[in-house]
């Protein structure tokens, strides 16, 4: 099984080796004739501005709309879970638009710019760490979402199908789980 890391900007070494650790081959990807062999893709956190510019700019946009249709999964953090939204807050543009989520940028307030906190995840025995960096939170999910996890009152992890997205950087703690868990959606939409 193998596993990119689209690697255009942001936290791309931290989920190589995370997803190694969960069992996995991992390669950063560059190019858009990286994909072809892949059997899953992490979006990481970044800036969403940033990274959404650089997939336009080289060319990502179409090849990665049909890497989601062959139902390849692709997990989005913080700044990848914009990426993958079909709707962002307060704005009229998104980036790939692949996911029925409504994501909220930089939702946490100022004062909470950034937190850790432990987090209850449907899949997963055990709360998991997680690390919210000027996180997204997601405001609202289409009925084929199912919501994995709430902070508070807000959706900070979710699941359609195929593509998993997390509000939080799961790759910045020593907690792997959260990367068994989307090896295992991998290992599952591969068969
Ligand atoms: N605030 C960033 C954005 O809007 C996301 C932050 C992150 O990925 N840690 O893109």
């Amino acid at each position: 099984m193998k596993i990119g890391v689209l690697a255009l900007q942001g936290a791309v070494a931290e989920h190589l080796s995370m997803m190694e650790r969960a069992g996995a081959e991992a390669v950063p990807v560059k190019r858009t004739d990286e994909l072809a062999d892949l059997d899953g893709l992490i979006i990481p956190g970044g800036e969403s501005t940033t990274i959404g510019k650089l997939i336009r700019t080289y060319g990502f946009t179409e090849p990665l709309r049909s890497f989601s249709q062959e139902r390849r999964p692709i997990f989005g953090t913080c700044a990848g879970l914009i990426i993958l939204a079909k709707e962002i807050a307060g704005q009229a543009d998104t980036h790939l638009g692949l996911m029925d989520i409504r994501a909220a940028r930089n939702a946490f307030g100022r004062q909470r710019e950034s937190f850790e906190t432990d987090l209850a995840v449907k899949g997963i025995d055990d709360p998991i760490r997680a690390v919210f960096i000027r996180a997204p939170l997601i405001e609202q999910v289409g009925e084929g979402v199912e919501v994995l996890a709430t902070h508070r009152e807000d959706i900070v992890a979710a699941r359609e199908e195929h593509l998993l997205a997390a509000s939080f950087h799961p790759e910045l703690t020593e907690d792997h789980r959260l990367h068994v868990y989307f090896a295992d959606m991998v290992r599952q939409y591969r068969a």
